[in-house]
């Protein structure tokens, strides 16, 4: 790579921030640390109507939790700001009136209810909807007069005729389109705020952007921004346009099949690191016969490349994103794990002020777990007190129990503490002592340590319940 990496992600902040959103940031991320470069968050808020308050703070917040940590961006600093596109206007008029008078782009002052006009008959001639190009013959008077006379105008992009346009795309490869197809693109609008297309350009230009990392949906206003580099008389720099993440029934992923937004996966408890790693391999693949799927970012950052990126739409799949966050869980620091579970159990009404139990129950739960916000459900039993029904206390108060009770009951005494395996074995020793097996032996220990008939693994119930509290629960 000759020229020196710079990649950006380039928000529209909409208030939450889209699945595929994260993944074009997640691409561009480790593009930039692969190539020892330099990742650049730019807001772009130019759209007024589309301005939702607080999405800005939102987005900065997700990135941070995510572990996207941008060079410089809004909050960052650096030294190609502002990072704020709302902030830049002065610039992208200066640029336009460069285009105006350089002959790439032009005055038009048609009202919505012409435009619309004009969209209608096309429409009806079976013709591709875009703009006539009908202001292009104004003479410089007519203009002159328009403007003097204050009647509104946008400025847009004079498109070459009868040319084509060609580019390689890192992922798509070649690409050429005919210019004729391309519509004079409104560069500035009439509330003089730029648009998408001209505000992008300057400012990857401005910015020295070298790799323009992005969705396939902006695929199609490539030959726009090509156009107005070559206007402007401005290197290109290489893109790739990432596929489309889409539903199981391969229809582009939206609000209707799901959750799209990343904030919704973290607050259902899936781990950051899992989402991350899944995400990174939706679209991206590490190499031919490469099995392995459980990669730290440190191990993604170094295989990273957009050579691999497919270029076919990249399917969500949901049940994959579950066993590899439980994979994750697995080994997830025990103080770290319960730290991340304790909000779930409060929620659920569990008390956590014994912080060794909780992390005991943690322990004891974690390999059940796909998905933090499931700990309540496999966790509760910990915490339940035991209340027998009256064939419940029948059982344990008979002969055969009592005897059970009190081979244990010496036998945990002997233990320092009832570790996550110790307990187990004692059952066995009992049995063999006590000639007392199966259900007849599990049943009355299960009921007298929990209330329950059913639940999880006696062993992890001793271990979660302690020494103490099981001496306890056996003294009937
Ligand atoms: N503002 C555009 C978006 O919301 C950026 C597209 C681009 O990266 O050029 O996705």
């Amino acid at each position: 790579m000759n020229k020196k990496v710079r990649v950006r992600f380039a928000p529209s902040p909409t208030g939450y921030l889209h699945l595929g959103s994260f993944r074009t940031a997640l691409f561009n991320y480790l593009f930039a640390h692969h190539h020892g470069g330099k990742f650049i968050l730019r807001i772009e808020d130019t759209d007024q109507s589309r301005k939702v308050e607080g999405a800005v703070e939102n987005l900065i917040n997700i990135l941070n939790e995510m572990g996207l940590s941008y060079d410089e961006g809004p909050d960052a600093g650096g030294e190609f700001g502002p990072y704020f596109q709302s902030q830049r206007l002065e610039l992208y008029r200066k640029y336009c009136d460069e285009l105006l008078a350089g002959g790439h782009a032009y005055y038009a002052f048609e009202s919505a209810e012409e435009l619309e006009e004009m969209r209608r008959v096309q429409q009806m001639q079976g013709k591709q909807t875009m703009y006539d190009r009908r202001a292009r013959n104004l003479t410089d008077n007519e203009v002159k007069e328009r403007l003097a006379s204050g009647i509104p105008y946008v400025i847009r992009l004079k498109v070459p005729i009868d040319s084509e346009i060609r580019f390689t795309d890192l992922i798509r490869g070649n690409v050429k389109i005919d210019t004729n197809l391309v519509d004079d693109q409104v560069l500035l609008k009439g509330d003089g705020f730029p648009t998408y297309h001209l505000a992008n350009v300057i400012d990857d230009h401005l910015m020295n952007i070298s790799h323009i990392i992005r969705g396939e949906e902006w695929l199609t206003s490539v030959p726009k921004h090509i156009i107005l580099y070559n206007a402007f008389g401005w290197e290109i720099p290489q893109m790739a346009h990432v596929p489309l993440i889409l539903n199981p029934d391969k229809t582009k992923l939206s609000k209707r099949q799901g959750d799209v937004a990343t904030e919704d996966y973290l607050k259902k408890g899936y781990l950051r690191e899992a989402l991350l790693n899944f995400m990174a391999l939706l679209g991206w693949n590490p190499g031919e016969g490469e099995e392995k799927e459980i990669f730290s970012k440190e191990e993604l950052i170094n295989l990273f490349s957009i050579e691999r990126v497919n270029s076919a739409g990249a399917v969500f799949n949901i049940d994959k994103l579950n066993w590899m966050n439980g994979e994750y869980i697995k080994k997830y620091d025990i103080n770290e794990l319960t730290e991340l579970i304790l909000p779930y159990l409060n929620s659920g009404g569990i008390d956590t002020s014994d912080l060794a139990k909780t992390k005991r129950v943690v322990f004891a739960i974690k390999n059940y777990l796909n998905r933090l916000d499931e700990a309540y459900e496999q966790a509760k039993v910990y915490y339940s007190s035991v209340s027998l029904s009256d064939a419940q206390n029948d059982i344990i108060c008979n002969e055969i129990s009592k005897q059970v009770f009190a081979a244990l009951t010496s036998k945990v005494d002997a233990l320092l503490e009832i570790t996550i395996d110790n307990f187990k074995p004692l059952l066995s020793e009992v049995q063999k002592e006590t000639g007392v097996k199966g259900k007849n032996l599990f049943m009355p220990v299960r009921l007298a340590l929990t209330g329950e008939e059913h639940g999880p693994e006696l062993g992890l119930i001793a271990y979660v319940l302690g020494k103490e509290e099981v001496l306890k629960r056996l003294k009937i």
